[in-house]
């Protein structure tokens, strides 16, 4: 089930990729099914708050019109970063469902640990490695395009 759900967050990273954001993408899921989704739209909104997860559990809370999620599970393609780990513990979530680990940025285990921080009040349980190449390899593969870009631009 948990790669069912994933492979939804990865289309929604396809879209930001199609996009030309970088490609991250979230759903949130309650009782089996997808009330928020989301991918990253830093670019297009012009806005750092952008995040992928933090637009799926906006859509999410809208949906079920509460402020916490605590039945709910979020799936995403790329471990989050503080903001996004601190709106998960927000949400009280039961489950967060990570692919790929983020060594630069990530607040799940790479950086820091937030979600598993046990002086907070709320931890959710953390799974990590689900589809976890396909949701790197879609990352390389988008920055490997942008700089293949750039270096045609600069031959012009
Ligand atoms: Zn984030």
């Amino acid at each position: 089930m948990d790669e069912y759900y994933m492979q939804e967050a990865l289309k929604e990273a396809r879209k930001a990729y199609e996009k030309k954001e970088v490609p991250i993408g979230a759903v949130v899921v309650l009782n089996g099914e997808i009330i928020g989704r989301g991918h990253n739209q830093n670019k297009y909104g012009k806005n750092p708050l952008y995040h992928a997860e933090i637009i799926a559990i906006h859509q999410a809370a809208k949906t079920i019109g509460e402020a916490r999620l605590p039945e709910a599970e979020i799936y995403i393609t790329l471990e989050p970063c503080a903001m996004c780990a601190g709106a998960m513990i927000h949400a009280r979530f039961r489950r967060v469902v990570i692919g790929a680990m983020d060594k630069k940025r990530g607040c799940a285990g790479s950086v820091m640990n937030l979600l598993e921080e046990e002086h907070f009040n709320h931890r959710p349980e953390t799974v990590r490695g689900i589809l976890e190449k396909e949701c790197a390899d879609i990352l390389s593969e988008f920055f490997k395009k942008l700089r293949e870009e750039k270096k045609v631009r600069k031959n012009e």
